[in-house]
C-alpha cells in the first residue's frame, strides 16, 4: 500500500504549517517527513542535538552503497515576532501567482518540492542515489548540519559526491559566499562612584576602545578589496551588533558586553581578525585596566563560525548544477549557508534553489509559483541524470 502523494504546493503547505522557528523543536516536522518517507519505503536517519528537541534527517533513495547527489535544506525559520503579516505566517495563502508564508522562500519550498517528488524518484531505477539532507538551527549559526556531516562516510553511508543547498537563489547557480564568524566579548571593570573615576575601571569606555579597534581593522579590510571577486562589498566586513553595559549614570560601569562578527571573503585567513583583536586587548588594554583593578578582565568567546564557500572551477557540483539549471554562469552571494560546511568536509557543493533571498526573513514572505515550477523542472532533469533509462 503506497503512502500519500502530495503535489509540490501541497507539500509546501504542509511544511510551512509546522512552526519551526529556531527556538522551537523541529521534531513535529521531522517526524512528519520521516513517516511520509517510511510510507514510501524510504528509511530516514535522524541525528539529534543534546537536548533531543532538534534533529537532522538524512535519507537515501536508490542504492545505499554508492555516493549520490544530496539535496540539502534547513528546516528552521526566523521568528515572525513584531513583523506585520497580513495573513497567518504558518498557513500558506496563494494569491496572484505567489505562495505566502514563513519559510516559503527561506527555505521550505526546495525541501518540499524534493519530498513531493519522492514517489517519482522511487518509480525510476536510480543508478546514482538522491540523498535528502534536512538540518536544524541553520538560522542561528548553522549549528545542525555539522552533526549530520560528521556522520557522512560512516553511519549515514558514503559521502555524497555533490551537495546542492537549496537556499533561495532564484535558481541561479551560486558557487561562492562569505564565511561568518561571531563572538561575544565581555569587559569586567571595577565599580566606583563617578566622582572618583580614577578609582574605577570603566568597562563601557574600555569596550569602546575595543570597538574602535574593530572599526579601524574594518577600514584596513576594506583597503584590501578585490572587486573582481564579484562580492558586494568585495572585502571582509566587521560589524558590532549589540552592546550592553553600565547600571546608572553616576556609577563607573562594572560590566560591558558586546557581540560582533566578521564576514570573511572566501580564501581569507579566518583567524587573523580574532588574533589581532585579542593581541590588542591583551597587550594594550588589559594592562591599563589591571593597573587600577587586579580582577578586571576581557573575555572573548566564539559564538558561531560558518565557513565560506570557495569558488572551484573544477568542481563537479558546478558543472552538474549549471547543466541542470541551464545556466552558463555562476554567481556569488553575500549571505552564508551550510554550503561552506559541506565543502569543508570535502564535498563539492553549490547553492541553487527556488525563491528570492530578498523575501527571506521578511514579513509576508512569498515564493513565486513560477519558481516552484522551475525547481520542479530542475529536479526532474536531475532525476533523468541519475537513473538508468
Ligand atoms: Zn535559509
Amino acid at each position: 500500500m503506497p503512502g500519500p502523494v502530495y503535489s509540490p504546493v501541497e507539500m509546501i503547505e504542509r511544511l510551512v504549517s509546522f512552526d519551526t522557528t529556531s527556538r522551537e523543536s523541529n521534531l513535529p516536522l521531522i517526524h512528519f517527513v520521516r513517516d511520509y518517507l517510511a510510507s514510501h519505503g524510504v528509511e530516514s536517519a535522524l541525528t539529534c542535538d543534546e537536548s533531543g528537541k532538534k534533529a537532522n534527517l538524512y535519507a537515501t533513495i536508490g542504492p545505499g552503497d554508492v555516493p549520490g547527489i544530496a539535496l540539502s535544506g534547513h528546516t528552521d525559520v526566523v521568528p515572525v515576532d513584531g513583523q506585520r503579516w497580513h495573513t497567518d505566517p504558518f498557513r500558506v495563502v496563494e494569491k496572484d501567482g505567489r505562495l505566502y508564508g514563513r519559510g516559503t522562500a527561506d527555505m521550505k519550498s526546495f525541501s518540499a518540492i524534493a519530498l513531493a517528488m519522492v514517489p517519482e524518484f522511487i518509480a525510476r531505477e536510480l543508478t546514482t542515489p538522491i540523498h535528502l539532507a534536512l538540518s536544524f538551527d541553520e538560522e542561528v549559526g548553522c549549528l545542525g548540519a555539522p552533526l549530520m556531516i560528521e556522520q557522512l562516510g560512516a553511519e549515514l553511508g558514503p559521502q555524497p559526491k555533490v551537495v546542492i543547498v537549496g537556499e533561495p537563489t532564484d535558481m541561479a547557480v551560486v558557487n561562492a559566499h562569505k564565511g561568518v564568524i561571531c563572538f561575544r566579548t565581555r569587559v569586567r571593570g571595577l565599580e566606583a562612584h563617578s566622582s572618583a573615576a580614577h578609582r574605577g575601571v570603566n568597562a563601557v569606555q574600555y569596550a569602546a576602545q575595543l570597538i574602535g579597534f574593530l572599526v579601524d581593522l574594518g577600514e584596513e579590510m576594506k583597503a584590501r578589496e578585490t572587486p573582481e571577486s564579484g562580492f558586494d562589498p568585495p572585502y571582509t566586513t566587521i560589524h558590532v551588533g549589540t552592546i550592553h553595559g553600565g547600571t546608572a549614570q553616576n556609577i563607573i560601569p562594572l560590566d560591558c558586553a558586546f557581540t560582533w562578527e566578521y564576514r570573511l571573503m572566501p580564501g581569507a585567513d579566518p583567524d587573523e581578525i580574532r588574533q589581532r583583536f585579542e593581541r590588542f586587548a591583551n597587550e594594550q588594554v588589559v594592562p591599563r585596566m589591571r593597573s587600577v583593578g587586579a580582577d578586571t578582565m576581557i573575555e572573548t568567546e566564539l559564538v558561531s563560525a560558518v565557513p565560506g564557500l570557495e569558488p572551484d572551477g573544477e568542481s563537479p557540483a558546478e558543472a552538474l548544477v549549471m547543466a541542470l539549471a541551464r545556466s552558463n554562469r555562476t554567481e556569488v552571494v553575500a549571505y552564508a549557508t551550510e554550503a561552506g560546511q559541506f565543502q569543508q568536509a570535502g564535498i563539492p557543493t553549490v547553492v541553487c534553489g527556488p525563491g528570492s533571498i530578498l523575501q527571506a526573513h521578511q514579513p509576508n514572505e512569498y515564493i513565486e509559483l513560477s519558481q516552484v515550477r522551475a525547481c520542479e523542472a530542475f529536479l526532474r532533469r536531475l532525476l533523468n541524470e541519475v537513473c538508468a533509462a
